[in-house]
């Protein structure tokens, strides 16, 4: 947007009260600057699928707030289970302690993780379960020469350090940070997409990597079937087979991220039923808690957790202050019942097909170079850079909140709460706005 319509712009924002003096001179938002930062929109409250803007308009959201927000803002359950765990202990450290909800929590994930996963480390947020689940296995590995990694292209792990040096080395932070992230070893992303046909030579690449470098691989992390924030792909679960019987082979862990992916947002509860092969650890958070609150957990099998308790250490390296708050806890418990209690498979499915049918016609538009619908995640692929700001800016005005990154437009609304018109709306203004330029 030139600078000057840019000003304006946040002039009449503020007069309208949406826009904050404070926050513009003093608040980080997440990837922004502070010379001139885009216009951020001051949120009152949030219900259902809408989310009212402090000048009272209502947006129909189409983020789930990054994947978490499943049931839907302020949910009436969600908020029972806050408040009751309040009144009972926010906090207790989980060092010596432990709790019920903690207890009660793990006992319903282990029934739905991989049935080899047996244990669960607590996480604070999604990159610190990666940073634990990349350490699960350097300390399980139990020998200084296997310590790196191998991932894919295209891949989203996380902001922290480690979790940086496994995501995509062109669209992650790798120029930003040069030498000073672990050096990584990256396959190029599958080509095979999910629905096609399954081509061999698509895991020749990785297959090559684990055989030259395989002595010095602890293993290979990557988001199975649905790759999120780094390309939104969604590709051939045969590749996972192919990886789990070369990891296998060369005793190399293999690690599913499904942050992003887990609970029901591929159609399927986690997506490595998708291939129907498990992972030695599997990272979950985002809509663990709902959107409630920032939590994660780290799942791993018995192997693992002999191999790391039998290791020089003897111990798990790892124990944040937060570990298994009670409130994320009961929160993450009610949320995970409450989507189980449901005909929440139905639901995706329905969400998908009304995507399918309503983002079609975006198939026709210049400058759209893809279509992809998969579960309650539907991208529409540019073959430019949306210019951020102002698609943002014509969102708002038209009453729908999408937030695109990179090429990829996307939707992927809270797939539990939303109505079949609130899709109808989410895919039509998606493609009015492209049709119309701000994309
Ligand atoms: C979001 C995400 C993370 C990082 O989670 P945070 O809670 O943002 O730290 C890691 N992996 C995947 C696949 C994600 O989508």
């Amino acid at each position: 947007m030139n600078p000057q319509i840019k000003n304006e712009y946040v002039f009449t924002l503020m007069k309208e009260n949406i826009f904050d003096a404070f926050d513009r001179e003093h608040l980080w938002h997440p990837y922004t600057s502070t010379h001139n930062p885009l216009p951020t929109y001051k949120v009152a409250e949030a219900r259902g699928c809408e989310v009212t803007l402090a000048d009272g308009r209502k947006l129909i959201d189409g983020m789930s707030s990054w994947w978490c927000v499943i049931h839907g803002y302020n949910h009436p359950e969600l908020n029972r289970a806050a408040t009751e765990q309040i009144e009972k202990m926010s906090h207790v450290m989980f060092g010596g302690f432990t709790h019920q909800p903690a207890i009660d929590l793990g006992k319903l994930l282990l029934s739905i993780l991989p049935p080899s996963m047996h244990h669960i480390f607590y996480a604070d947020s999604g990159s610190v379960a990666v940073e634990v689940a990349l350490k699960m296995a350097v300390q399980a590995q139990n020998n200084p020469r296997r310590t790196n990694f191998a991932t894919i292209r295209t891949g989203y792990h996380g902001d922290t350090w480690n979790a940086m040096s496994v995501c995509d080395p062109v669209t992650g932070m790798h120029g930003v940070f040069g030498s000073a992230l672990p050096v990584r070893f990256f396959a190029p992303s599958p080509q095979c997409r999910f629905g096609a046909e399954w081509n061999p030579e698509d895991f020749e690449p990785m297959r090559r990597l684990i055989e030259e470098h395989h002595e010095e691989l602890a293993g290979v992390i990557l988001e199975p079937v649905v790759q999120g924030a780094g390309g939104m792909r969604f590709y051939h679960p045969q590749y996972l087979r192919e990886l789990r019987k070369e990891c296998d082979k060369y005793g190399i862990l293999l690690i599913f991220d499904e942050i992003a992916t887990g609970f029901g947002r591929t159609g399927k509860l986690f997506a490595w039923e998708h291939a129907g092969v498990e992972p030695d650890i599997m990272t979950i958070g985002k809509s663990l808690t709902g959107g409630y609150m920032t939590f994660a957990a780290v799942a791993t099998n018995r192997r693992v957790a002999e191999m790391i308790s039998s290791g020089s250490a003897g111990v798990m390296m790892h124990g944040p202050t937060f570990m298994a708050n009670p409130l994320a806890c009961a929160v993450g418990l009610r949320s995970t019942q409450l989507l189980l209690e449901q005909d929440w498979q139905g639901k995706v499915a329905h969400v998908e097909e009304l995507m399918r049918r309503y983002l079609a016609p975006a198939c026709e538009l210049p400058g759209v170079v893809d279509v992809r619908v998969l579960g309650g995640i539907g991208v529409v692929e540019l073959d430019h850079d949306v210019d951020l700001g102002r698609f943002q800016r014509e969102c708002v005005e038209r009453g729908v909140w999408i937030r695109p990154f990179g090429r990829n437009a996307y939707i992927m609304p809270p797939y539990l709460a939303v109505t079949d018109e609130q899709v109808k709306t989410l895919a039509e203004t998606l493609i009015s706005l492209i049709a119309d330029g701000y994309a």
